[in-house]
């Protein structure tokens, strides 16, 4: 994996296509999507949703730092997250194709990316936005409740981690849209299909 070990290269090249950001709210299921999508193409799937359950796990510090606010469906603050990416980041080369998942969550998320992509040689190429009705997504938080016992999919938590994207990352969707980066997909039907159709719009 040799992404993980060179630095970035900061001398202009850039990746030819982009990274790639995967956006949608809760229960649209951008994590299995995101997982499929870049084993299948050897990109570096970046979820920080993913990374700060694992610092919980490994009782690291930013694990005691943040485990309040994912067991509340809150959002971490900016600075702890941006932090985060930017020590990521700095282990991935720039040619590198990341794919981001669950970042950025906020406008001011999104900006610190701009700043943290024009820094290490990067940009992002598309945002894909998946699109799914509001019964949908209660179904599978409240099934994946069930089946993950994820601390933050009780259904009052689940209709709080709603209402902050609704408030949240709604703005980011904007924010891509004015520079004409989004592709919208339905993430309606099954896991394959829904695939093959993000596949078709990363192209
Ligand atoms: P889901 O896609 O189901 O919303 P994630 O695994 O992406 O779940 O995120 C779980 C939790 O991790 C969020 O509810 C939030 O507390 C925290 N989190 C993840 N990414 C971010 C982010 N970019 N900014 C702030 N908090 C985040």
């Amino acid at each position: 994996m040799t992404e993980s070990v060179s630095a970035p290269d900061t001398s202009g090249i850039r990746s030819t296509d982009g990274d790639l950001i995967i956006m949608g709210p809760p229960g649209v299921g951008k994590g299995t999507q995101a997982k499929a999508l870049a084993q299948e193409n050897g990109w570096v799937q970046l979820s920080t949703g993913e990374v700060f359950r694992d610092h919980i796990r490994r009782q690291t510090d930013l694990g005691s730092r943040v485990k309040g606010y994912l067991e509340r469906g809150e959002y971490v603050p900016d600075d702890v997250t941006i932090r985060m990416v930017r020590a990521k980041l700095e282990d991935i080369s720039p040619s590198t194709r990341v794919l981001f998942d669950g970042f950025p969550r906020t406008v001011a998320q999104a900006e610190a990316l701009d700043r943290l992509s024009d820094e290490m040689g990067r940009q992002v190429g598309a945002v894909l936005l998946l699109d799914a009705p509001r019964e949908a997504l209660l179904a599978r938080l409240n099934g994946r409740a069930t089946a993950e016992h994820r601390a933050d999919d009780t259904p009052e938590i689940i209709a709080n981690r709603l209402e902050v994207y609704e408030e949240q990352t709604r703005p980011v969707i904007s924010y891509y849209e004015d520079r004409g980066l989004v592709k919208r997909v339905s993430a309606v039907g099954s896991v394959p299909e829904i695939t093959a159709r993000l596949r078709e719009a990363a192209e």
